[in-house]
């Protein structure tokens, strides 16, 4: 993972990465060609089309953890993350789950603590 600008990062597989503020985690878009997003190159102020879609299952927390293991059945939360990407800055969708539902936000700069995660 090779850093692009302060807010992106590059990793292999065409992919460009961003941190999402929503779900506090990265999100990849992949710009290859092979999946149909574009970047239009602006590492300061970013452009992804169409939108970008991520759906997940919430971590499980250590107290589900240990009541797994003790053979109780938990199904994790489902979350969905649905966001444009234009010109820097991120509108998370209404179907998003997490708490910037709705709302439109500066993209952040790519943390330091995270840098090391991944790739
Ligand atoms: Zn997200």
């Amino acid at each position: 993972m090779s850093a692009l600008g302060t807010k992106l990062r590059k990793a292999e597989g065409g992919r460009i990465m961003f941190w999402c503020p929503g779900c506090n985690c990265a999100h990849a878009v992949i710009v290859d060609g092979s999946r149909g997003w574009t970047f239009d190159g602006n590492e300061h102020a970013p452009t992804f089309a169409p939108s970008v879609l991520v759906c997940g299952t919430e971590q499980i927390t250590n107290d589900e953890h240990a009541r797994i293991m003790a053979g109780e059945k938990i199904t994790p939360k489902q979350t969905v993350c649905h966001t444009f990407v234009r010109s820097g800055r991120i509108q998370f969708l209404n179907d998003c789950t997490h708490d910037l539902a709705g709302q439109t936000v500066d993209l952040p700069d790519w943390p330091n603590v995270k840098d090391e995660a991944g790739s």
